[in-house]
């Protein structure tokens, strides 16, 4: 009898107590994603935030972009009132102070040069305007003379720095750094940093193609991200799931001009002075979005072998480099941890679908 009534007892406890956890689940309120696009940087930039609160959620979505477009204010060549402007105009003549943004992306860009033997090189500026891509009139291709003045003044050994006083110092004259090769993946960085900073629990900043994955989607799930298939647009080669990463894409498709049927694209081997078009896209997974955007531009640059190469002597980074054949079938190269990513993959038969 005393058993029964102890055993009725606990079953109320325990009754009662899951009333209470679940009224408590219904009253939490619950987390989702607000997002906003905006045109930035020569691309649409979407921001997602996950938060149980819309108006906090909209007041921090106005900050993060805020913030990010006096990052790109800063580094933007095409206004002469830029910090980087300011830098190509003066940098020759006296060494030039910066802030500690422009400086940390400047020594790290400094630093990716010297990885890739100078295959990612910010010095590119003075290339950049010779080749049809850049100019703003006209579509001639450049001439000897024009390549052969434009290369004697880039390479990254011209470029000095000093961390005690902050400064950067151009060795010769008409040099101009350009950061189109990385600018994006830093700002997406620093603008991860910031949404966290604020106590963002997750958040998806994607700068057209060039994204980081902070902490997790509603409901602790990992973060989707689709891989576009080079070749057509409306189609995915992959679907990733990432948390607290970076990822970024660069392709031969997205920005080219065509004259007497070749393409000549926006990336340009530094050593030589020309276009290049090796690889059909490059994807890269890592912890620094701003590393990874460089890398991608660099392995553009040198192609799938030595991309390869690259990659492979770089901890905690991972690729999908995809080339054409010469009947102009894709082929998938990759390190074997990418498939750790891999939710859904074209080139990865024993992946279960989403
Ligand atoms: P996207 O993400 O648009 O494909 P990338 O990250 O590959 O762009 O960078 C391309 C940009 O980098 C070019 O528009 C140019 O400003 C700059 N660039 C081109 N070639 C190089 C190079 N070899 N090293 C560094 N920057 C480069
Ligand atoms: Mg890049």
């Amino acid at each position: 009898m005393r058993k029964q009534l102890y055993k009725a007892i606990r079953i109320g406890v325990v009754l009662t107590t899951l009333i209470f956890l679940n009224t408590c689940r219904l009253l939490e309120p619950t987390e989702e994603v607000y997002r906003r696009d905006e045109l930035l940087m020569g691309t649409v930039v979407d921001i997602q935030v996950v938060h149980s609160n819309p108006t906090k959620a909209t007041n921090l979505l106005d900050k993060a972009f805020k913030y990010m477009k006096e990052l790109v204010y800063m580094m933007d060549v095409h206004r002469e009132d830029s910090e980087i402007s300011r830098v190509n105009r003066e940098a020759y003549i006296h060494p030039v102070e910066v802030s500690p943004e422009l400086y940390e992306i400047i020594s790290l860009s400094l630093q990716i040069s010297r990885l890739t033997n100078g295959a990612f090189d910010i010095t590119v500026g003075p290339l950049l305007k010779i080749w049809p891509i850049y100019k703003k009139s006209g579509f001639s291709l450049p001439d000897a003379t024009q390549l052969q003045n434009a290369l004697a003044r880039v390479g990254w050994q011209n470029l000095y720095i000093d961390e005690t006083h902050r400064t950067v110092h151009f060795a010769k004259e008409n040099m101009s750094l350009d950061l189109g090769g990385i600018a994006k993946g830093y700002i997406v960085d620093k603008t991860a940093e910031f949404l966290k900073n604020q106590g963002i629990s997750g958040a998806l900043i994607d700068a057209g193609g060039d994204i980081y994955a902070l902490g997790t989607a509603p409901k602790n799930k990992p973060w989707h991200i689709g891989i576009q298939h080079p070749r057509d647009g409306r189609e995915l080669i992959a679907i990733l799931e990432l948390k607290d990463i970076g990822v970024v894409t660069s392709g031969d498709y997205e920005r080219y001009v065509i004259k007497d049927g070749v393409r000549y694209t926006h990336i340009i081997d530094p050593r030589t002075g020309f276009t290049v078009r090796k690889t059909a896209s490059v994807t890269l997974i890592g912890k620094s979005t701003a590393f990874i955007d460089a890398i991608a531009t660099a392995i553009m640059v040198e192609g799938v072998e030595k991309g390869m190469t690259l990659v492979q002597s770089i901890p905690h980074i991972n690729a999908l480099i995809i080339t054409e054949d010469q009947s102009g079938k894709l082929v998938f190269s990759y390190t074997p941890e990418l498939l750790d990513y891999v939710n859904w993959g074209e080139f990865s038969t024993n992946r279960s679908s989403l």
